[in-house]
């Protein structure tokens, strides 16, 4: 191990203490792969990642892994249908374009998360269903996100 990977061990470490998870080593393995960088895997493409640096934990562990870190505030769970979940490593508020083509995610941070708060309240608001919305996700599906984002 260099240099490099053991500060991001310690960093990672740091990070789950942080946030009253005990830091186990598969929980440190996978936390390592999830928040090297911003990204939006299902547990099916976790486990996948896993498998690919060789690090050995079961299905459950991943699973448990994954609710410890949402529960902890580390990831956020994107619903993209009724049935497919993804989870976010960029906790930020921001929202997100879905290429049905591709199935690819992407940021879109320009979004006024507030102002898209405030519309939903008022429709809430005019319908008489008395709910405060705490959240909102809206996923703006593209045929590409090509020409949006250059
Ligand atoms: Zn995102």
């Amino acid at each position: 191990m260099n240099q490099t990977e053991q500060f991001d061990r310690k960093k990672t470490i740091k990070l789950l203490r942080s946030r009253n998870i005990a830091p186990t080593r598969p929980r440190v393995d996978i936390a390592a792969i999830l928040f090297s960088k911003p990204q939006h895997v299902s547990a099916d493409d976790l486990i996948e990642l896993i498998r690919k640096n060789n690090i050995q934990v079961s299905r459950a562990t991943v699973y448990n892994t994954l609710s410890a870190f949402v529960d902890g505030g580390l990831l956020k769970k994107l619903f993209i249908s009724p049935t497919v979940l993804i989870y976010d490593s960029n906790t930020e508020n921001h929202q997100h374009i879905l290429n049905e083509e591709t199935g690819e995610i992407t940021d879109l941070h320009d979004i006024d998360s507030e102002s898209l708060k405030e519309l939903a309240a008022l429709q809430l608001q005019k319908m008489d269903i008395p709910l405060k919305i705490t959240d909102i996700q809206i996923f703006f599906k593209a045929k590409s996100t090509n020409s949006i984002l250059q």
